[in-house]
């Protein structure tokens, strides 16, 4: 059975009043520190998250990380990873905990019964609390039930973005959980994640590269024009190219690009971004708005079952022609 969190004598021990946690490994790096010695830090090269973005990385192609709220999109995503052999990660926000960890449960036993490489990401965790949460949920295989975590601490001021961002992913790391982080800002807010519309957005700089890989993390989602939200028409999606091309002359062989801010994206553009070494793109409506005008326009009107049929399978080609759009067909 999965369990959605560890338990008794396995929880964590909260910090109040107690000065280091009862944790080997941490008492260990203490004990380097005092001595002037680094720990070591976690071999992360067999995590499957890494793994796959590496893959992509080398053979420029994308991997659609489809944005998940619930069973229908999980499902699609597995029939269309399958039906294209192509590898996948499905998304989840914090919202998933809030709302059941059972849906967590789920994306983690379709990721590991699956025919080709799927993993589970949670994307946008904002507070410490929830990235803590989540990277505690163990798979009935006992492996974590995230892949990877995105520490997204993007709505604090630069060096407290930081400092809280290199401690969040030691933890998540000590775990085997890959990490991503957000330098810059991504304008706009999205269902399920706190809208940060209100905070002036600002651009990735090649120098935050260099800053944000020292926290030690992964991945790195770059804010070169891509924001979250609508962008109301094509003409409007406005890129700084060079700007991406930087990041990644900066980026490459020490984090893998991902790619946020994709609705309304045409094909072309997220080639554009592709060619410019980003490896997993975030999809949202770009394979959610078909299902979305089915459920809004037959709901009460055709059975449920009807109703999640033929939604799984909009979104589910939705996905493939994505995957062949952004070269991971045949890929798994
Ligand atoms: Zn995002």
């Amino acid at each position: 059975m999965p369990q959605h969190v560890l338990s008794g004598k396995d929880a964590p021990q909260p910090m109040v009043g107690r000065k280091y946690p009862k944790d080997w490994t941490r008492r260990r790096s203490l004990v380097f520190t005092a001595f002037k010695i680094p720990a070591m830090a976690p071999d992360l090269s067999s995590n499957r998250a890494v793994k796959m973005l590496n893959a992509a990385a080398e053979g420029k192609y994308g991997v659609l990380g489809v944005v998940s709220y619930n069973l229908e999109t999980i499902v699609a995503c597995i029939r269309a990873a399958e039906a294209k052999s192509s590898p996948l990660q499905i998304l989840l926000f914090p919202w998933a905990l809030k709302y059941s960890p059972l849906l967590v449960d789920l994306a983690a036993h379709a990721a590991r019964s699956a025919k080709v490489p799927i993993t589970v990401h949670m994307d946008h965790a904002q507070e410490a609390e929830i990235i803590k949460q989540a990277s505690q949920i163990v798979a009935e295989d006992g492996t974590p039930a995230f892949d990877s975590i995105m520490v997204d601490m993007s709505h604090y001021e630069k060096e407290e973005n930081l400092s809280k961002t290199k401690e969040l992913v030691a933890l998540c790391h000590q775990r085997g959980i890959a990490t991503e982080a957000e330098p810059g800002r991504i304008e706009g807010g999205e269902d399920g994640v706190q809208d940060t519309a209100e905070l002036e957005g600002m651009m990735t700089t090649a120098e935050e590269v260099d800053e944000f890989v020292a926290t030690g993390i992964d991945f790195l989602a770059p804010a070169f024009g891509n924001m979250h939200g609508d962008y109301h028409g094509v003409h409007n999606i406005r890129l700084d190219y060079d700007r991406l091309q930087a990041v990644q002359n900066k980026a490459r062989g020490r984090v893998q690009l991902v790619l946020h801010g994709t609705n309304e994206f045409p094909p072309d553009i997220m080639k554009k971004c592709i060619d410019r070494g980003v490896t997993r793109v975030n999809v949202n409506k770009v394979v959610l708005s078909e299902y979305n005008a089915y459920v809004a326009e037959n709901t009460h009107k055709v059975p449920l079952t009807q109703l999640m049929e033929t939604g799984t399978k909009l979104i589910q080609e939705a996905c493939e022609r994505w995957m062949d759009n952004i070269g991971s067909s045949g890929k798994a």
